[in-house]
């Protein structure tokens, strides 16, 4: 067994960028001799400055899985809540991965040096490790040190993986309630990826249902990380991430509530357009500083964030932001109304040019049995009135049917195998039968709509009364719920994919119960659902 120790390869600070750009740290475990890539750059590294608290308040959590590999994530910050506490100085931050819980044996180790222009946020890319099973990590810095983490390879692209397990969740309001889903989720010691579709701070709002914001509104980049602070102090989120990787997307809260690209809410407190791309490269830096991912840093008020990843044959996920480069809403102010001309204008974008292509691309070359769109927004047509002038919430891809169509070209044309779009956004739970025309009843299900309740937001709330509405207009969505909180297992096979719907008891109650509420089942080419 080749194992290679990384004490005195290290990583300047210059070069620090060129890491965050794709350079990864190689472990090794693999049979075999293998050439490991030493770093670019080697330095001596800088003293670990005197650290009165524990710096590592925030947690570890890992992501964006490879059959070889995964990034490590942390950040310092013993004052979390007020700036992150640090002196302005790189720190050395010592990690280590081994193949045992005990850490035992370790099969890569080494330094990253970060500092305050990243707010002492660290992403290790770790590669050279074996497909298919699950590794453990943790952090020192000085005599501090984080507790053990798991997380886990991926099968190898092409492997014929016999079943995947993971968890989809969406929306989790700090101020609306506490994190029982994420207790449950942490608690699942069997998943091999969490997905998050968004909404992971909320922007605005002092006092909630439960809990209470840090600001009234959160806009400068030091408000911004100190949100992501505010939602890490709670336990059970940390757990959830210490527990799998996790592989994130944003919607619209990690900026500004429904805002469509370039351009602010209606009625924002940063309205002036130059104010607002300055709002969003803040928000998108701090997510960047907060999210397990190994995306390069944004330029600016620039993010690719879409990207695919395979869990072997069994399942692709193509991850969507369809915030970034979406064209403003034109056809009411509100969120909810009529269609108007400038909704079916062909210009009238919702994930832009580029991610369009990349989509389709990622679409049409998969070998995957299971395609999922991992996403943000309600794809499936959901209207509030019958036609004609049917009532829509414009902000879902309602708002964007010439785009909805492009996607379900892509799906009959390419005739992708078992589509599945998983969706976070409304604060409602709901199972619908993707039509290849929802205009047209009669027309095929091509896939299948899996809308995942929100982890807190909406509390105790419900939408209740819209329930008859979306139902009888609706003929595709199979069920729904709109007044419950929680997060969505899924257990996929190469011959079936079940969803279970697990559902807190109370979001009001730190540890409430959390029970599957129900359970739906697609089949291989068999898209409509069955309970
Ligand atoms: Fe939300
Ligand atoms: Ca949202």
């Amino acid at each position: 067994m080749a194992r290679a120790r990384f004490d005195h390869w290290t990583i300047s600070r210059r070069s620090f960028l060129a890491l965050s750009a794709g350079l990864a740290i190689a472990a090794c475990d693999r049979p075999g001799p293998r050439p490991v890539r030493p770093p670019r750059t080697t330095t001596t590294l800088p003293p670990v400055p005197p650290l009165a608290k524990d710096p590592f308040t925030l947690g570890v959590a890992s992501g964006d899985p490879t059959a070889d590999g995964f990034v490590l994530w942390t950040r310092l910050a013993p004052e979390p809540l007020t700036g992150g506490g640090m002196p302005p100085v790189d720190v050395p931050v010592r990690w280590m991965v081994a193949r045992d819980e005990s850490m035992r044996h370790v099969v890569g180790e080494g330094h990253f040096v970060t500092g305050p222009e990243v707010a002492h946020a660290v992403h290790v890319v770790v590669e050279g490790l074996r497909p298919d099973r699950p590794y453990w990590y943790r952090f020192a810095v000085g005599d501090w040190e984080t507790p053990v983490a798991r997380t886990r390879t991926f099968p190898r692209r092409g492997h014929d993986a016999k079943r995947l397990r993971f968890g989809f969740g969406s929306c989790q309001s700090f101020r609306d309630g506490y994190y029982a889903a994420w207790r449950d989720v942490a608690a699942d010691e069997d998943l091999d990826l969490v997905v998050f579709l968004g909404d992971y701070i909320y922007e605005s709002g002092l006092r909630g249902a439960v809990r209470s914001h840090l600001v009234p509104e959160v806009i400068t980049l030091e408000q911004y990380r100190n949100q992501y602070a505010l939602y890490r102090s709670d336990a059970d989120l940390r757990a959830a991430h210490a527990g799998a990787p996790w592989l994130v997307t944003w919607d619209d809260h990690e900026v500004e509530n429904n805002y469509q690209g370039v351009s602010p809410e209606a009625g924002s407190t940063t309205p002036d357009p130059a104010q607002f791309l300055a709002r969003r490269a803040a928000a998108y830096r701090a997510w960047w500083e907060h999210m397990p991912t190994r995306l390069p840093p944004p330029a600016g008020p620039d993010l690719r964030i879409h990207r695919s990843v395979d869990f072997g044959r069994l399942a692709r996920f193509a991850v969507l932001d369809t915030r970034q480069y979406r064209s403003d809403q034109p056809c009411s102010p509100a969120d909810v109304g009529v269609l108007c001309p400038g909704a079916l204008d062909p210009a009238h974008t919702l994930l832009g040019t580029e991610q369009q292509v990349w989509l389709e691309r990622t679409l049409r070359g998969s070998g995957a049995r299971w395609n999922v769109l991992a996403q943000q927004i309600v794809f499936s047509r959901l209207a509030f009135t019958p036609p004609p002038d049917a009532i829509f919430n414009l902000d879902q891809w309602d708002g964007y049917p010439l785009a909805r169509r492009a996607v379900l070209d892509v799906l009959a044309s390419a005739r992708v195998r078992n589509p599945v779009v998983i969706t976070g956004d409304i604060h409602a739970s709901g199972v619908a039968d993707v039509k290849a025309d929802f205009e047209d009843p009669a027309s095929e299900v091509v896939g299948t709509e899996f809308v995942g309740n929100s982890i807190s937001s909406g509390a105790n709330s419900t939408l209740g009364a819209v329930l008859p509405l979306a139902l009888a207009n609706n003929p595709h969505v199979r069920w729904a719920d709109l007044s419950r909180r929680g997060w969505v297992r899924c257990e996929v096979t190469p011959s079936a994919w079940r969803a279970d719907f697990r559902y807190v008891d109370d979001v009001r109650v730190p540890g409430s119960p959390v029970t599957t509420a129900t359970s739906w089942v697609i089949e291989d080419r068999r898209p409509v659902v069955r309970v």
